[in-house]
């Protein structure tokens, strides 16, 4: 812990420098409030010009984009300012909480880039601690043993605008509740049959001052301290506390922590131990979007999706399997700033992250997603070239690489009309178009199934003298297809994802409906395609940009080399930078 005074106060000076440089708008970093205070706090050595944070997951779920905001706050701050983040794990209700979700939470940390090092907690070794402090509250007559039940306890505290009533048990002597406590604590009592409350103030115009639960009862196994417990903790008693023992300096939350807040300095203030200084920021909301651990254990649990990994999932997991790269969602994180009001972001600016940093290390291929048969008539039957095809326009040392052409291609059914509208530029009988990396070939003849009428094939004749350049003639061909030699080609199965949801609030639905109404039925659909033959390489997780399609990665989980899986993880179509051009 021990890390020098004047490196976290150089550190704090250039963050100041940068806040500076962003008020005088020379620099594009978008406000933090939270750095701000951080950068006064170490100047004026609160909490001896230390900087400890800690990421708080409650283990009931998976991590989604929400949590990554928090996780690029709290690891991002601490390592702005040379300080330290810990991950903890919130498990005080032992019902709903599994190994798989502390496993996956883990796993995604590491994927976004961040490292708690030896630091990894639970509030669960906190148990005895805990414990401790509230008999030390029974002992100052700060805490006592109700016997009213939960409806009756709602009841009795009132509302916003009346005040609550006292328990008939609150004065109850400080032996009887102690007594009372550790006959709790032993198993006497049955699941909500007396609870602990704190002795605050139930005329409190807050309602968390209103003597609040800290135990109840409840006879079920914990995952880590097995049978030990019969009371357990409530969050709000548990989580100031724990903060305090890990001598964290700053406790970010979100802002509907902050009615609470009152009540954590007054457990820290009579316990008389470290406190923590809590600040609050608004919650990541983005369109089209669910982030709600409850509603998106619901879609998992009616297999509304599949899995907590399903591309279309905003889960840390999910993203990661539709071929999000930890950089995207960094930047992306960066970019919405720290703020003190609710707001929704458009997911457009997500998708602008990730477009930016996959436009520069996505290797280009060609794969064809509907392929239309196209013969080059006047190609000789068994002849085939090695075109030379550059890898990646944006970075020059991806170097080049050899892809077949013969006389039987694949084109994309939509890049072909037979009755072409104005400024469709792209193949129609009797037009020519450039094959990338290749010729120009012309469209000579349609073949139409017989009975139905379909197109089964294009015959074209292609031009020897234009390969790989302009033509001779200094003609001019305004389209340029993708293509893949129709031999040489594989098969991919390939999972085109649009959004989960169909409004950008998902949450706006008719009377008596609730957000899966407006799931969208077309979220997902299939396709057989064919892909150029080196591809037959590309390894799970790989990424690619299929031209003039999106990017695409082959499926963690389905992909074979027999039986490929490409997921389409995002299309070319950047409507952020559209937006971004009519707001300036
Ligand atoms: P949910 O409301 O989905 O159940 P939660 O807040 O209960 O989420 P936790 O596991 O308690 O989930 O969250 C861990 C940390 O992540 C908390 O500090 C919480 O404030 C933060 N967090 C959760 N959701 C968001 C979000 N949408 N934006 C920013 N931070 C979030
Ligand atoms: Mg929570």
């Amino acid at each position: 812990m021990k890390k020098d005074r004047r490196d976290v106060q150089r550190k704090a000076e250039d963050s100041e420098l940068k806040q500076e440089a962003v008020k005088n708008k020379k620099i594009n970093v978008p406000p933090n409030f939270i750095r701000n205070i951080i950068i006064d706090d170490v100047k004026k050595g609160k909490h001896g010009g230390r900087v400890h944070t800690r990421f708080p997951p409650e283990p009931n779920g998976y991590l989604h984009i929400g949590h990554a905001k928090s996780i690029c706050l709290n690891f991002g701050m601490a390592e702005e300012f040379n300080g330290l983040c810990n991950l903890r794990f919130d498990d005080t209700n032992p019902i709903k909480e599994e190994e798989e979700y502390i496993r996956s939470i883990q796993e995604d940390v590491r994927w976004l880039g961040f490292d708690w090092e030896d630091r990894l907690y639970f509030a669960s070794d906190y148990f005895q601690q805990l414990y401790d402090w509230a008999v030390q509250l029974v002992g100052d007559g700060k805490a006592y043993v109700d016997d009213l039940s939960a409806d009756e306890i709602r009841e009795y505290r009132g509302t916003l605008t009346e005040s609550g009533r006292e328990s008939p048990y609150r004065n109850r002597s400080v032996e009887e509740n102690m007594d009372l406590f550790q006959r709790m604590k032993a198993g006497e009592f049955k699941n909500g049959e007396r609870v602990l409350r704190a002795k605050i103030d139930m005329s409190s115009g807050n309602l968390n001052m209103r003597d609040p639960v800290m135990y109840r009862i409840l006879h079920a196994a914990h995952p880590r301290t097995g049978n030990e417990w019969c009371i357990y903790p409530m969050y709000d008693w548990a989580h100031g506390q724990s903060d305090s023992i890990e001598g964290i300096t700053h406790s970010l939350c979100t802002l509907e922590f902050e009615d609470h807040r009152p009540l954590y300095n007054w457990f820290i203030e009579q316990l008389g131990v470290h406190a923590p200084q809590q600040i609050e920021f608004a919650r990541l909301d983005l369109t089209h979007t669910i982030l709600s651990k409850r509603k998106l254990l619901r879609l998992v649990r009616e297999k509304l999706v599949d899995g907590w990994d399903d591309p279309r999932m905003p889960t840390i997991s999910g993203l990661r399997r539709r071929g999000y790269t930890p950089e995207s969602i960094r930047d992306f994180c960066e970019r919405i700033g720290v703020a003190k009001s609710n707001s929704v972001v458009d997911i457009s600016l997500l998708e602008h992250c990730l477009r930016e940093d996959l436009n520069k290390r996505s290797p280009r291929v060609m794969a064809v997603l509907r392929p239309l048969k196209v013969i080059i008539s006047n190609y000789p039957q068994a002849k085939v070239e090695d075109l030379e095809a550059e890898n990646n326009p944006e970075d020059p040392t991806a170097g080049t690489r050899k892809i077949p052409f013969s006389r039987e291609i694949f084109i994309e059914q939509d890049d072909f009309r037979e009755d072409p509208p104005r400024k469709y530029f792209r193949l129609a009988p009797g037009r020519e178009v450039r094959l990338k990396h290749a010729y120009i070939v012309k469209c000579e003849k349609v073949v139409k199934d017989g009975n139905t009428g379909e197109i089964r094939e294009l015959h074209c004749t292609y031009d020897p003298g234009t390969r790989s350049g302009s033509a001779p003639d200094g003609r001019k061909v305004k389209g340029t297809l993708h293509w893949v030699s129709a031999s040489h080609a594989i098969q991919a199965e390939i999972r085109l994802y649009d959004y989960l949801f169909i409004k950008a609030d998902p949450n706006d639905v008719p009377d008596g409906m609730d957000f899966v109404f407006n799931i969208n039925p077309n979220s997902l659909e299939i396709v057989q395609g064919m892909v150029e033959p080196g591809l037959a390489d590309a390894g799970r997780g790989d990424r690619f940009q299929f031209l003039r399609n999106g990017y695409f990665c082959v499926d963690t989980k389905d992909s074979t080399r027999e039986n490929l899986v490409f997921n389409r993880t995002v299309t070319l179509r950047d409507t952020w930078a559209k937006i971004e051009k009519k707001i300036s």
